[in-house]
């Protein structure tokens, strides 16, 4: 069970044209647009689920370009991003939120910057964008604080789940001939005469031509693999926390204060309609995994947000979270780096940092005509099948066709998560699909993302899990490695001889 399709014993099918490392957004992404194209095509993630690295630890938004510095390559990536998401959404059927954005000046020294992002936004020919007087703030925002002096006003944003998303390209992929490797990571490449490059796993080896090195936080240590040494990221934290839905009413639309290579202030709505703050002032995390949110960096956090809403209830802060923001050394101003390998022919590195969501599906477009240049041919799938089979979750659903889901399943009826409404029936689709964790049923339907975090539902969950894969309770991981919440005789002996 699980996402991958391989027949793993089988070592033909693992000789492929192309094999992506990495199934963040922009691995999955890339996997998704080069399965439109014929050939051997795979995708190989260390964890078990697409999109849990840093894909999944931001504030998810789909930003403007305006957010990047001018006349970078992330700022041309991120042009139109909201049109390739919203027709992405309708191909994948997965959420998309259109919001606007707002971004704020509190003093009067902020408001000059104001009118440089909006000549910017006219001379890139954004529509709707413009400054709005207090009185015009607070007829669409009436709970930002009475200090704003004036904002710029961009519409037509959005939000986006992102696990969601990488889940999404990856299984169109799958349903595209691609194969997935996941819970497969990456521990050396050797270059071979006859077939390019030889990947080595802890699950054995793949042969391949060309390589997506869309690693993200490691994509420096996959570079090495190949010979380029000289590549050395530079990691920041930022931390969020997220609000419980009650108290969505505060805030509309995604609201800027201040925000530069050192901070950001800010406080929007979820895909799901939550409200998330964050980031804070970055400090500099201890490693590539330090996610760890402080009190002290939580309080920074609150205090910013509230700078912005200042009736915003901290009480009802249901969670938080930080994640590892990254730059290279390989492109000046904090751009991305997407280029051939200089060292390794057929090698594609891709090191990118904020805004990488936004910019994922051109990053995807990007890569596939790299790779044409690098000598793989670009021939049609005629069988592209650009929309994905599985349907919207059931709240998305219509009244009948709810009602034709319990008619053909009364699991259906059973609600498993109370806080997000979710079902038994709708559990049991998602371990059919490839989620064998409990975290990859967190990503696909909801379920322990409400006001307890799983206080209620986890416990269910786990069980339904192990009956529909058939195995012990105790065998049940949150994400994956030795993470068992239930410690069974042979889990206990997997941390000890694992
Ligand atoms: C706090 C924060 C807020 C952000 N907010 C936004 C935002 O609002 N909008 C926006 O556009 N961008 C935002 N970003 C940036 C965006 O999240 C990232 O640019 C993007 O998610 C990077 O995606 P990726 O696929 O390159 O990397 P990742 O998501 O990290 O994916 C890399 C994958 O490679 C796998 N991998 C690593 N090593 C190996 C190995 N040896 N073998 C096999 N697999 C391996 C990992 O498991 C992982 O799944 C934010 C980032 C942060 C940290």
């Amino acid at each position: 069970m699980g996402l991958n399709n391989n027949p793993s014993a089988e070592q033909t099918l693992r000789d492929y044209d192309v094999v992506v490392i990495g199934a963040g957004i922009v691995g999955s992404a890339v996997a998704r647009e080069l399965s439109k194209y014929e050939g051997r095509l795979a995708l190989l993630d260390k964890e078990p689920f697409p999109g849990v690295g840093v894909t999944k630890s931001g504030i998810s938004m789909i930003h403007s370009p305006l957010m990047c510095p001018p006349g970078t390559l992330k700022e041309r990536l991120c042009f139109d991003a909201t049109a390739r998401y919203r027709q992405l959404s309708l191909e994948l059927k997965v959420s998309f939120r259109e919001i606007d954005e707002l971004f704020l000046a509190l003093e009067p020294s902020q408001v000059p910057n104001l009118e440089t992002l909006r000549k910017r936004g006219k001379d890139y020919g954004l529509e709707g964008c413009e400054i709005i007087d207090p009185r015009k703030i607070h007829e669409l925002e009436p709970h930002v604080t009475p200090k704003a002096l004036s904002a710029l006003y961009v519409r037509g944003m959005g939000s986006i789940y992102p696990p969601e998303w990488a889940f999404a390209f990856a299984e169109n992929a799958r349903e595209n001939r691609t194969h997935l490797h996941f819970g497969t990571p990456v521990t050396g490449i050797e270059k071979n005469r006859d077939f390019a490059y030889v990947v080595r796993t802890e699950k054995g080896s793949f042969k391949s031509r060309y390589i997506v090195n869309a690693a993200g936080l490691f994509a420096d240590e996959i570079a090495a693999m190949v010979g380029d040494r000289g590549i050395e990221l530079t990691l920041t934290k930022g931390t969020m926390a997220i609000f419980d839905r009650s108290v969505s009413d505060r805030v509309h639309h995604m609201i800027y204060g201040t925000f530069s290579a050192g901070h950001s202030q800010m406080i929007t709505r979820t895909v799901y309609g939550n409200l998330l703050i964050g980031l804070g002032r970055f400090p500099k995390p201890d490693h590539k995994q330090d996610t760890t949110v402080t009190r002290e960096k939580l309080r920074e956090v609150i205090g910013m947000a509230k700078e912005l809403v200042p009736g915003l209830p901290e009480r009802e802060i249901i969670t938080t979270f930080a994640g590892i923001r990254s730059e290279n050394n390989k492109a000046a101003k904090g751009d991305f780096y997407i280029a051939h390998s200089p060292s390794a022919p057929g090698v594609i590195h891709s090191l990118i940092g904020s805004p990488g969501l936004t910019a994922a599906p051109a990053i995807a477009e990007r890569v596939v005509k790299m790779l044409e240049e690098a000598g793989f041919p670009l021939i049609e799938k005629c069988s592209f099948q650009k929309e994905r089979r599985e349907g919207p979750r059931l709240p998305d659903l219509s009244h009948e066709t709810l009602t034709g889901a319990i008619a053909s399943d009364p699991g259906y009826s059973h609600m498993v998560c109370r806080c997000e409404q979710i079902t038994e029936g709708e559990i049991l689709a998602a371990v059919r699909r490839g989620a064998d964790t409990l975290d990859g049923i967190k990503h696909l339907t909801r379920a322990g993302m409400g006001r307890c975090q799983g206080g209620y539902c986890s416990l269910p969950v786990l069980s339904l899990l192990a009956k529909q894969l058939g195995v012990g309770p105790g065998e049940i991981t949150k994400k994956g490695g030795m993470s068992y919440p239930i410690l069974s005789q042979s889990s206990r002996d997997k941390n000890v001889h694992g």
